[in-house]
């Protein structure tokens, strides 16, 4: 079990964020957000996938008198994206918006702030004090010039100015393009703070590169007890972001699975069955939404031979482990039969069926 840092609550809509609730995943539309519908058709496929939160760009004027009309069509709340221009929040606001984010190291009229800060107190919506490496590089920090240090001490000076104006619905990101520099720096607001904290590592890249850094940077973080919302950033599709998102929270334990598990050994020198095929196969029946196998709960371990093969199949709900063109067949911890290798993927799935 992972012991949660402890941090206030807030709620954006009807999303708890904060105070030892669960870990939220959120996205960001990649469309121009004041084209409504392919906006609102892209948050729609997103919240089928289990985004929670959905960001969205406010470059200019219009994309902000979008969101009125986005909101009244989809059903997770929304975070505005502002930089620079404090008047697009005071319309987001207006609109009807869920939270917003604000960007200290582009944001730094203090007038500006004020009016935004006494809207989001009337309609009682949290501010997330959103910084990147990429806009505190001017930043001097009285506590060192780190890249880590500046993020936080960016971050708490904003926040405490927020909180001077007796604000208190505060979230707080610190996301660095570098892995080590964002686990740093979180670490080290969470010991100052009790800010409930969205974590992501920024401008990650494509794919591949995206789920190495964000399952390092923010599964590091998740599994020292800090983070409380998600975001994984990938040059690529949101519908990949949340659904890493998703695998990263249930890989911790930090979530409820959504589909069974598959436990499957790497294959080696020693491997006697086409352990690459069965996967494959079982994977897409349980990625497949009409599939009869889609307990979450199911543990499915395919292992290729008598090594770590019978122990894993054991511990699994169903599995199997491969001998000399045969596999052995295992339930709920006992052996059952000796399937042969021909037969092996309809037998095991005729089993998995019967679960
Ligand atoms: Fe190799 Fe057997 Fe381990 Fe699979 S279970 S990786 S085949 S030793």
């Amino acid at each position: 079990m992972i012991k949660r840092h402890k941090t206030r609550a807030v709620w954006i809509g009807k999303v708890k964020v904060g105070g030892g609730v669960p870990v939220s995943v959120q996205s960001m539309t990649k469309t121009k957000t004041e084209d409504i519908k392919s906006t609102v058709r892209q948050i729609r496929e997103l919240e089928d996938l289990g985004c929670q939160i959905i960001r969205l760009a406010i470059p200019r004027m219009s994309s902000a008198q979008a969101i009125s009309k986005i909101k009244k069509q989809i059903h997770i709340p929304i975070e505005a994206d502002i930089h620079f221009n404090p008047e697009l929040a005071l319309e987001v606001i207006k609109q009807g918006v869920n939270s917003v984010r604000l960007n200290p190291g582009n944001t730094t009229n203090k007038d500006a702030i004020r009016e935004v800060v006494a809207q989001a107190k009337k309609r009682e919506i949290p501010i997330r004090v959103g910084l990147n490496s990429g806009s505190v590089w001017g930043y001097k920090g009285k506590t060192g010039n780190t890249m880590e240090q500046k993020l936080v001490a960016c971050a708490i000076e904003f926040s405490r100015f927020l909180e001077s104006l007796k604000f208190r619905d505060i979230m707080v990101s610190l996301k660095a393009s570098d892995v080590v520099s964002t686990i740093n720096a979180y670490r080290l607001i969470a010991q100052k703070t009790d800010y409930p904290l969205h974590l992501g590592v920024t401008a990650a890249g494509p794919l591949n590169s995206s789920i190495i850094k964000s399952a390092i940077g923010i599964g590091s973080l998740l599994a020292d007890g800090i983070g409380d919302t998600i975001r994984v950033s990938i040059t690529g599709t949101p519908h990949d972001e949340v659904r890493i998102g998703h695998e990263i929270l249930e890989s911790l334990g930090l979530a409820k699975r959504r589909k069974p598990e598959i436990i499957a050994c790497p294959t080696c020198g020693r491997c006697e069955i086409d352990i690459v095929k069965i996967v494959k196969q079982v994977e897409s029946l349980i990625k497949n939404p009409k599939s009869e196998i889609r307990n979450p709960k199911l543990k499915i371990a395919i292992m290729g031979c008598v090594v770590n093969g019978p122990g894993e199949a054991r511990e699994a709900d169903i599995g199997i482990a491969g001998g000399k063109d045969f596999a052995f067949l295992f339930k709920h911890g006992k052996r059952i039969r000796k399937v042969p290798s021909g037969k092996i993927v309809p037998e095991f799935i005729k089993e998995i069926k019967k679960l």
